[in-house]
């Protein structure tokens, strides 16, 4: 399951994609398949749905700060204030289109299920 949403693959068949792009498509980073390609599971449940991601995507860059900070406190014990300001903020920057995805797997694969019945029957459709 960890693999899968690191993989942000759909969470009933674990085959379709989630997202319509690579994550540095700046574009269209969080554009998302409304529909799973495989399952046609409805990806966006109800409207506003994946609003409560930003939960999820707030713990994580919480977590992503406190390992940088901790990162550079070991590695350059007597490093500057601006140090770590310009750190924190270049990572948040950068990562923020992959947290923002990893955040709304993590999100709808704790709503759906991994259907094995659906899964096999997308894996069936394949081979025919
Ligand atoms: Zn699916």
């Amino acid at each position: 399951m960890i693999n899968n949403i690191l993989k942000k693959q759909c969470p009933r068949c674990r085959q379709g994609k989630l997202f319509v792009s690579a994550p540095y498509n700046l574009k269209s980073f969080a554009k998302m398949h409304e529909r799973c390609p495989c399952c046609d599971l409805k990806y966006e449940q109800e409207p506003g749905f994946f609003y409560g991601a930003l939960y999820v995507s707030y713990a994580l860059q919480v977590a992503i700060f406190a390992t940088i900070s901790v990162a550079l406190a070991v590695l350059v014990p007597d490093a500057p204030l601006s140090w770590y300001l310009i750190g924190v903020t270049g990572a948040a920057f950068m990562l923020f289109p992959l947290v923002i995805r990893i955040s709304r797997s993590i999100w709808i694969h704790i709503f759906v299920k991994y259907d094995e019945a659906i899964a096999r029957k997308v894996t069936e459709g394949k081979n025919e």
